[in-house]
């Protein structure tokens, strides 16, 4: 199921989005009064069985006639995210001088992780607000992210997927110069907008073989990043068991598993966003982002 969060005149709306006849049903009333996207995954058990058997008799409303928001609007805390988990990722980032406190080329040998505070998510095709006076060096970093369902701790390799609700694509925009020059991530990685989000959070029995998904990023029409999940460092499994080492996992936590080579700082000289780029992210089989720089 592909999940959506969007607005109508009656405020946030929840649908499910049918993506070959490009229409989307508002399931709004068939949940419980205030529920969105959190909520049906927090309660999917229950949920899942009536949203199934009842979506197909709502009708549908043209999906471009609606304004998608990230399908988790508000996650209930700081989004995880993996650094340095693409091979060729390391070297560029490495080789770039950005990387700080510890510049290396080096395969990271334990996850590298950093948050992105809530308030930086933004719609699947929303203006990314470029902070003029704050940052410089705007870069793009496109994404698989993982959508946990069922919450816990002690989460071992074998049981991992077992915890996963589903996913969705992120943009981990990053203002380079103050990743940089604060000597650690969150202040770089977290400014209002930067973290677009969807379209779609779609449910993991929509994804046979999570591995086998391609990523693809183009700037302005220029494909710059294009790659397999399966190539990932640190698998989802690997990034589950580590987190939820010591922290409890909840339904509805979002991990964003890094990014691939050909980051902006990968180029010489590097290419920053400007006002006007367009970025955009591809998924087979999640939908692709669409963000303009503001
Ligand atoms: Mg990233």
């Amino acid at each position: 199921m592909k999940l959506v969060t969007f607005t109508n005149s009656a405020g946030n709306r929840v649908g499910v989005v049918d993506v070959d006849a490009q229409v989307v049903r508002d399931v709004s009333e068939l949940l419980p009064p205030g529920a969105g996207v959190l909520e049906i995954i927090e309660g999917w058990n229950e949920l899942a069985p009536t949203l199934a058997e009842r979506v197909a008799g709502l009708p549908g409303v043209p999906l471009d006639s609606v304004r998608l928001l990230a399908p988790i609007p508000t996650p209930r805390r700081n989004i995880f995210c993996v650094g340095k988990n693409y091979r060729e990722h390391v070297v560029e980032f490495g080789r770039s001088g950005y990387d700080t406190p510890s510049r290396s080329e080096a395969l990271p040998d334990k996850p590298i992780m950093f948050s992105k505070a809530t308030t930086s998510v933004t719609g699947p095709y929303d203006e990314v607000n470029s902070h003029p006076g704050v940052t410089s060096e705007l870069d793009y970093e496109g994404e698989l992210a993982v959508i946990i369902g069922r919450g816990g701790r002690g989460i071992s390799h074998a049981d991992a997927y077992d915890h996963v609700w589903g996913y969705t694509i992120i943009n981990d925009v990053t203002a380079r110069d103050l990743q940089r020059d604060h000597k650690q991530w969150l202040l770089g990685k977290s400014l209002d907008t930067h973290c677009p989000m969807g379209p779609f959070a779609v449910s993991a029995d929509e994804i046979p073989d999570v591995a086998a998904l391609e990523l693809k990023t183009a700037v302005n029409g220029e494909v710059r990043q294009s790659a397999v999940v399966k190539d990932l460092i640190f698998d989802i499994p690997d990034l589950i068991s580590t987190i939820s080492a010591g922290i409890t996992l909840l339904p509805g936590d979002i991990i964003a598993t890094g990014t691939p080579a050909g980051v902006g700082i990968g180029f010489e000289p590097a290419k920053f966003l400007q006002s006007g780029d367009v970025v955009e992210i591809s998924i087979s089989g999640l939908g692709s982002l669409r963000n303009r720089i503001a």
